[in-house]
């Protein structure tokens, strides 16, 4: 059965819109996503990581300002379990992860197997990846699995490969797996 790794932050929850509007209250600026250009963006910023950590905790802490990125998450997982074993698989700091619980509680995906990870993606047992993140595309690709790369502003700069496709939605994540993977 094949195994799908759905990323969570910038794939199913929009958390950077509500890092952004810390942000800009804190700093009186009017960053928007699009201005969003590169996956290390806060150094652009001139912060620190921990700093980047911090407000990334304050979003989470947040968890109910953070919208979905699409709307009827359940649905469009639901199909994606048509075409193998879905788990939501996502790396970052323990501290936010009773948040993130909520998070998906709230939004219909709490019975779902979701997975906390610190290590690098590409080195878990999964066949085809639904991630936004350059970096991980890259890793990913290059041990010869697949990745269904969700459009942001920040991964512009990843071109289509035998082994990544950009894809605008879960939809097209779902349209991606069956042709180009399943070959169905
Ligand atoms: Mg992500």
């Amino acid at each position: 059965m094949l195994k799908i790794a759905l990323d969570l932050d910038g794939v199913l929850a929009d958390s950077i819109s509500v890092w952004l509007a810390i942000w800009n209250a804190l700093k009186g600026s009017s960053l928007k996503l699009e201005d969003v250009k590169s996956w290390d963006f806060w150094k652009e910023l001139g912060i620190t990581s921990g700093e980047f950590h911090r407000i990334f905790y304050k979003t989470w802490k947040n968890w109910q300002l953070i919208p979905p990125t699409e709307p009827d998450l359940v649905s469009k997982v639901s199909m994606l379990e048509e075409l193998g074993k879905v788990d939501i698989v996502t790396s970052r700091p323990k501290n936010t992860r009773e948040y993130v619980l909520k998070w998906l509680e709230r939004h219909g995906l709490g019975k779902k197997n979701i997975l906390f990870v610190k290590s690098n993606k590409s080195e878990l047992d999964y066949d085809v990846y639904i991630d936004d993140s350059p970096v991980n595309a890259e890793e990913i690709a290059s041990v010869g699995k697949y990745v269904a790369l969700y459009d942001r502003p920040w991964n512009k700069c990843v071109k289509n490969t035998d082994r990544i496709k950009r894809v605008m939605n879960l939809e097209e994540a779902y349209s991606f797996i069956k042709t180009h993977v399943l070959k169905l």
